[in-house]
């Protein structure tokens, strides 16, 4: 199945794009390159979609349910007891909420961490989307449900299509014992999943942490073993420059959500010292409760405008932080998409260049960093198919 986008801009100039099934086969196709659907885009430009690479999907429908408040107080009296009353099915409404909103967005793909992790899993392939579905883990379950997630970890989904991966996902470091880590890592690093978990996100968080075992989460996780290029760290909002070069050398995932941090009152990221460390640095969107939406554009925009906050109006330029959100998150999950080329996975979103937000445009990354938001988006692509048709 052939796909032509004819006349779409890429990079400032007008070309034809042919998708050969689930791939870019040329972004540099003649005008009568043979395709089953020729699409005119002469209105459109096409850039990458994004990565989301944390989330909390089916938390999507606590959307709006407790705000303006701490984390602690906001996860332990409102959102863990109302957690506690979800069932499965609240769990599914919640994630094809979540799906519905992410591909409106132009979210082709979302890193997550929940439980009934099935019923997630079950959203995402109706969807046709791509996810990394997170087997979370916490000390306070019962030793029959950690003997079934350790067991996921180990088997479930072995023979599933190419858009689903598995990973294991403690918590945090509050919640899941040093043993209890380093039983994941194993299992996870035996079983090529990834291991995904919160680092260092509130200031409370790593004062607990030096309290508990004398030192910093990024140190303890390093101490324990557990840090290496196949670890999915978010927030890392509290970490110094030490550990930033632990992370960096590692070859750790960051990470960062800034609307989450900025509702939750967690703190500024330190961008000048990720950025130098050279750590990847990705974006997601935290759950819908502590954000409250799902939307990546708007992250890239918080992300570009909190870091210049110190007055560094350099830090953190319009294509870095695109960058953030699509190519480095798909790189981070092994996933063969994340830049418009020859031969890469036909993931993308196309975006209407007369929409009102997107006019006059003297440079299209500044306006879809700065200026857009999803009502400019008329189309968009995963994996060679259009998961999301606004053309009128
Ligand atoms: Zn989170």
């Amino acid at each position: 199945m052939k796909t032509l986008l004819r006349g779409i801009q890429l990079n400032g100039k007008p070309t034809n794009i042919l998708i050969n099934g689930n791939r870019f086969e040329s972004v540099n196709a003649p005008d009568n390159a043979y395709a089953n659907t020729a699409i005119e885009c002469h209105r459109y430009a096409i850039l990458p979609a994004f990565y989301n690479a944390h989330n909390h999907a089916a938390m999507t429908i606590l959307r709006g349910y407790a705000d303006d408040m701490p984390l602690q107080t906001w996860l332990e009296d409102h959102i863990w007891p109302k957690e506690r009353a979800m069932g499965r099915a609240e769990v599914y409404e919640g994630s094809v909420m979540a799906i519905n909103e992410m591909i409106s967005s132009g979210t082709v793909f979302f890193n997550d961490m929940y439980f009934s992790m099935s019923r997630t899993a079950t959203a995402v392939r109706e969807a046709g989307i791509r996810a990394a579905i997170g087997v979370t883990y916490m000390d306070s379950y019962s030793d029959k449900m950690k003997a079934s997630k350790e067991e996921r970890i180990c088997n479930w989904m072995e023979d599933q299509d190419s858009m689903i991966q598995i990973t294991a996902a403690p918590h945090a470091v509050y919640t899941v014992s040093g043993e209890n880590l380093q039983k994941l890592y194993r299992l996870a690093r035996d079983h090529g999943r990834r291991f995904h978990i919160h680092v260092s996100e509130t200031r409370k968080e790593v004062e607990d942490c030096m309290k508990a075992f004398g030192m910093t989460p990024v140190r303890y996780l390093d101490k324990l073993g557990v840090l290496g290029p196949d670890v999915i760290a978010a927030h890392c909002v509290h970490v110094d420059r030490e550990e930033w070069d632990i992370l960096a050398e590692r070859g750790v995932t960051v990470v960062h959500c800034p609307c989450s941090n900025m509702k939750l009152g967690s703190g500024r990221f330190p961008y000048e010292m990720a950025i130098e460390s050279g750590v990847r640095v990705t974006l997601g969107t935290d759950g819908c409760s502590s954000n409250n939406n799902l939307d990546m554009r708007e992250e890239m925009k918080f992300a570009a405008l909190l870091a210049k906050l110190n007055g560094d109006t350099s830090l953190l330029s319009a294509p870095e932080v695109l960058k953030w959100a699509t190519v480095n998150g798909a790189e981070a999950f092994g996933i063969d998409a994340g830049v418009i080329a020859d031969g890469k996975l036909a993931d993308a979103i196309i975006v209407d260049l007369a929409s009102p937000r997107m006019r006059p445009c003297y440079n299209l990354i500044s306006n879809w960093v700065y200026a857009a938001d999803s009502s400019c988006i008329r189309m968009v692509l995963c994996n060679g198919k259009i998961i999301l048709d606004k053309r009128s």
